[in-house]
């Protein structure tokens, strides 16, 4: 890959990697996903995401059955723990029962699903303490808008965060009008979910948009890839588009090769501008 990310902790990740929603949910399709996100690991996308949520623990299973061959230091490993389970009560065991699904003894980053009841103090001194046992190497946090991160910033270790994972995707820019600057002024990298808005479901005609197809065109690529290579385009933004797919995910590896001009960049803003108000954040 030619375009990766550096956490705070100055670790180098592929701005590309791979989400896994939905995947391992059917026993018929498990070997052409396994295939799916093999070749997106062969092709660079070795940063994989993941939740307990997801499939109630069958994408975590599907992928410690991929990955059981592999290398475990070539691969960046994230996975969720559910809002209700960030506490002293559970997180140790919600952790523990996430590396055994995918047959690993750490994961590289953990993060809070969403924000819940538990106190964000109670959540970081957890976090901390996986960190501490060896059970992940850094932590981060999911669908956070800018007062929760204000919030963590005044929490007792909160500055730990490595990420904030949240929707973006070039229909949805909400972001960029208040807690995109706020993480790039505390050099946070945002890792980017639904960067294809769901295959163009979450914004209808989005592949079927002219402006979209012209710059595709231009560069060969498929309008996945310009969304991929739109979302990825600051240098500190990681985007996890899924497929159970071979063909789509060696797609999704191939945007790495695009880099948007500054003109196609203007198009793009005309077709779908960036906010100048502030926007809740859009969570799915
Ligand atoms: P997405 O990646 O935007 O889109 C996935 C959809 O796009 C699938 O239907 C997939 O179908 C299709 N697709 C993938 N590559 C394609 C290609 N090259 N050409 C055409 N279609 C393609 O949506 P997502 O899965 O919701 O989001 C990505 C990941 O982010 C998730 O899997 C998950 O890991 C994470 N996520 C996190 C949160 C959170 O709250 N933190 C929320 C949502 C998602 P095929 O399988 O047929 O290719």
């Amino acid at each position: 890959m030619e375009h990766y990310v550096v956490l705070p902790d100055g670790t180098q990740v592929p701005a590309l990697g791979q989400g896994t929603w939905f995947l391992g949910e059917q026993k018929a399709d498990e070997l052409r996903e396994q295939e799916a996100l093999t070749a997106g690991i062969s092709a660079g996308m070795t940063l994989i995401d993941t939740a307990e949520m997801y499939g109630s623990g069958k994408a975590e299973l599907l992928i410690g059955k991929t990955i059981r061959e592999m290398d475990r230091s070539d691969l960046f490993l994230v996975s969720k723990v559910y809002p209700h389970n960030a506490g002293r009560k559970n997180i140790f065991k919600s952790c523990m029962a996430s590396l055994e699904r995918m047959g690993t003894d750490y994961l590289d980053l953990y993060l809070l699903h969403w924000r819940g009841g538990i106190p964000l103090e109670e959540t970081v001194a957890c976090m901390e303490q996986l960190k501490k046992e060896g059970k992940i190497r850094r932590w981060g946090v999911s669908n956070f808008d800018t007062e929760d991160m204000e919030e963590l910033w005044s929490v007792p270790g909160g500055k730990n965060c490595a990420v904030n994972q949240v929707l973006y995707h070039v229909a949805s820019r909400g972001i960029e009008y208040d807690l995109l600057p706020w993480l790039r002024r505390h050099q946070i990298p945002l890792m980017a979910y639904c960067p294809l808005a769901q295959g163009g479901d979450l914004r209808r005609g989005l592949y079927e948009s002219s402006v979209l197809k012209k710059v595709a065109k231009a560069h060969r690529a498929s309008i996945s890839q310009i969304l991929l290579a739109f979302a990825i385009r600051d240098g500190s933004t990681i985007a996890i588009p899924r497929s159970g797919k071979k063909e789509h995910t060696l797609d999704n590896a191939g945007a790495d090769r695009i880099v948007l001009s500054q003109e196609e960049l203007e198009w793009i803003d005309q077709e779908f501008p960036a906010p100048s108000h502030k926007v809740y954040l859009n969570i799915v």
